[in-house]
């Protein structure tokens, strides 16, 4: 191929990036300034100039989404498809590498992985165990206090107590929780790391073939790896064999509060056998406007590395700003604008609505779906983290390998077969006694006789039930499994005998699966795995990334933190107030607010065309009302890069005091009506809740009809309905 064109579309510096010699280097800049375009290039170039072949190359990634396109992307740059190279993110690459080392990494053959919500569960039933009260352990905090262990490499022997009792405490738990785990195969996503880490430490041969065979190491997002993921980089590539490639971007640098530590860059610059460094400083994303608005945001955070960005494309439309007099009204104005957007025909999956907070999404679902617009969501609540998708997968679990304790308990009383929490716990027992699965537990009792009558006969048929979608799974395609799975289990007919609406939608997604089973296609690096266990590996690590049809044209819905690396034309981020974003929890921690600013810049950087900033001044959180300012971050963008909005239904804005519950305002409240909602009058058809004045007899709304424009009319002989 003519290599030229491999630094054809590329700037000076991302060429000198690009063409360099073989030798270790950092490229720090800021967003939109070709970094991963760099890494794809480079990537190319290794191949095509320098011979190294795909199989040496490693590439780490921050989302599995970012890895396919990384992949594509390569790919049609050579115009040819690339086996063997290691593309994915930290947690991909090492659940490849335990796959491929279980023995060494001390783990059996067909280990599963343990996503946060089993880890939770199980974490709760340690507490159980040890006859501990959760609400003096919250699991979620011990579930914290262990992957922060992990993510720093510690195992419970490792931490120092200082003698103090509750350390002592939480270190038996991580310890027992540890037992556990080993025991019945399951490796949490922070132990994938750890464990893989380890099997290096431990096993100087396999870590000597992976130096051997990677000689080229390119991380994209470095801002945001973490300490293990730090020392893993270290020790695979600080040998004269290899060289490593970081990009990243200190102001981008959003995982703090996981553990990630922006310090790595530094560090990479100590520890690292003379790196070079390249900046880059031409942005090609965004319009001057959202740049200008980006950079003067970020410029209020301290002791940044310092990058100048700028654009020589035109300044572009102003950012809108909004503020939405409650959530449904904001809700509301972001999908008149994406309408609008759709009019003049441009494409859904060109917009994006980011958000701080998973939960926000609701009330912009509700929106769009009234609007009948398409949207998607990356993250949140995926497919694979359903309640009904994760009891069918428990089945599928103890089809592949019965001693999985978590997928156990999952399913043993799901559908209800009259096993209680007392023949559970006598099957924990002797577990623990035993130092066995559940499953072998169970045979145990059965043989032995150790229940009662109609506890032993229960767990008889569970036993034979598993037994049973064993044999008639095994041989059969990955979906006939699935589709045993779901139906001799009972969970079919379980969700069928329920009514309503929520019932239906688990059975369609239980249909799902199946279809998910049938166009699973086992990825190369799992060639070695049952396609059933290469399955539930992908449902564990990839939950939620994939998402049904994504060639629907869709709104994009997803947290700040998920759209990192991403890019749209247009862009909406929504809920930008005073104690939500800023989240409340910011002025408790140190450092918490400067990582919110540069999440908040990560959020702007998004855009490429239109930038829309939005804000509810009322907002139910959690069923109550909070009154918000505008966020600081919108106080601290230029004058001039920004236009605030006003709908033309919403010119007269509420009079009464916005920040303080007044009289009226509590008596509007009982009538069971909000501003905002979309309300049904008998003669003027549909509108929404504009206004109020008064209260009791007197009180009056004003109206904002769809098809009469705004109205003001007495409460009381109205007879509005909500809709
Ligand atoms: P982020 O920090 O958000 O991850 P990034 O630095 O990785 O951003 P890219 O996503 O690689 O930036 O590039 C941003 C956009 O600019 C992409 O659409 C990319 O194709 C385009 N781009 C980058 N370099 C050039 C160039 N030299 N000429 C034209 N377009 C470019
Ligand atoms: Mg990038």
């Amino acid at each position: 191929m003519d290599v030229s064109l491999l630094l054809d579309d590329l700037n000076d510096h991302q060429r000198e990036a690009v063409a360099a010699p073989q030798s270790n280097m950092l490229v720090l800049a800021g967003a939109g300034s070709g970094k991963t375009r760099v890494l794809v290039h480079r990537i190319a170039w290794l191949m095509e100039v320098e011979n190294i072949a795909p199989f040496s190359i490693l590439a780490v990634t921050f989302t599995n989404k970012a890895a396919r396109e990384m992949r594509g992307r390569i790919e049609s740059l050579m115009g040819r498809s690339l086996h063997n190279m290691w593309i994915g993110t930290f947690h991909g690459l090492a659940h490849r590498l335990l796959r491929a080392h279980h023995a060494e990494a001390g783990l059996p053959e067909n280990f599963q992985i343990l996503d946060s919500d089993d880890q939770y569960r199980l974490v709760r039933r340690i507490l159980k165990a040890m006859n501990l009260d959760e609400k003096h352990w919250a699991p979620r905090q011990i579930q914290w206090y262990i992957n922060g262990n992990k993510d720093e490499g510690l195992r419970p022997q490792h931490i120092e107590t200082h003698g103090d009792h509750i350390q002592q405490k939480m270190r038996d738990i991580y310890a027992a929780y540890q037992d556990a785990c080993d025991r019945s195969g399951l490796v949490d996503f922070a132990e994938l790391l750890l464990r893989a880490h380890e099997l290096w430490a431990k096993n100087p041969e396999v870590l000597a073939h992976y130096q051997r065979r990677f000689r080229a190491v390119l991380v994209d997002e470095f801002q945001d790896t973490n300490n293990i993921q730090y020392a893993w980089l270290r020790m695979l590539s600080n040998t004269d064999n290899n060289n490593i490639m970081i990009v990243g971007d200190d102001d981008q640098s959003i995982y703090g509060w996981r553990g990630a530590n922006v310090d790595n860059i530094q560090h990479f610059l100590k520890d690292f056998e003379s790196p070079a460094t390249i900046r880059l400083e031409q942005n090609y994303r965004s319009t001057g406007t959202i740049l200008n608005a980006a950079n003067a945001v970020i410029d209020n955070n301290q002791g940044r590395l310092g990058k100048e960005l700028w654009t020589d494309g035109s300044d572009g439309a102003p950012i809108s700003v909004y503020a939405g007099f409650n959530e449904l009204d904001e809700a509301r104005f972001i999908v008149s604008q994406i309408r609008s957007w759709l009019n003049d025909g441009n494409a859904l999956k060109d917009s994006a609505i980011l958000y701080r907070n998973n939960a926000q999404s609701r009330v912009l679902e509700e929106a769009l779906l009234h609007e009948g617009i398409a949207y998607r969501i990356y993250g949140g609540l995926r497919f694979f983290e359903r309640q009904e998708i994760k009891d069918a997968l428990g089945y599928l679990r103890m089809i592949n390998h019965p001693h999985d304790d978590a997928a156990f308990e999952r399913v043993v009383n799901t559908p209800s077969r009259g096993i209680g929490e007392k023949t559970l716990t006598q099957i924990r027992e002797t577990a623990r006694a035993h130092n066995c699965s559940m499953w072998q537990a169970s045979q145990l009792l059965i043989t032995d006789k150790a229940l009662k009558g109609r506890a032993l006969n229960a767990l008889q048929s569970f036993s034979l039930l598993i037994s049973e979608m064993e044999q008639k799974a095994t041989d059969e395609p990955l979906e006939e499994q699935a589709d045993i799975a779901i139906k001799q289990s009972g969970l079919y007919a379980m969700y069928k005998a329920e009514r309503g609406e929520k019932a239906q939608a688990r059975i369609e997604n239980l249909e799902e699966l199946v279809t998910a089973c049938k166009q699973f296609i086992v990825p190369e690096e799992a060639e070695e795995m049952t396609p059933l266990s290469a399955f539930l590996a992908h449902a564990s690590l990839e939950a939620g990334e994939t998402q049904a049809d994504t060639d629907q044209d869709a709104v994009q819905m997803m947290t700040i933190h998920t759209a990192k690396g991403l890019e749209f034309p247009l862009v909406f981020m929504a809920g930008v107030e005073e104690g939500m974003f800023p989240s409340q929890m910011t002025n408790d921690e140190p450092g918490r607010m400067e990582e919110e600013r540069r999440l908040c810049y990560v959020g702007m950087t998004r855009a490429m065309q239109k930038l829309y900033i939005t804000y509810a001044e009322t907002r139910r959180v959690y069923g109550q009302d909070k009154y918000h300012t505008a966020s600081r971050f919108i106080r601290e963008i230029p004058d001039n890069c920004v236009e605030e909005v006003r709908l033309k239904s919403t010119v007269s804005r509420p009079v009464h005091n916005r920040f303080s519950r007044s009289a009226s305002h509590e008596a509007f409240e009982h009538s069971g009506f909000q501003l905002g909602q979309r309300v049904t009058h008998r003669k003027f058809g549909e509108g929404v809740v504009l206004n109020y004045e008064g209260a009791g007899d007197h009180a009056r709304v004003q109206v904002n009809f769809d098809d009469l424009g705004s109205k003001w009319l007495v409460l009381a002989y109205a007879k509005l309905e909500s809709i």
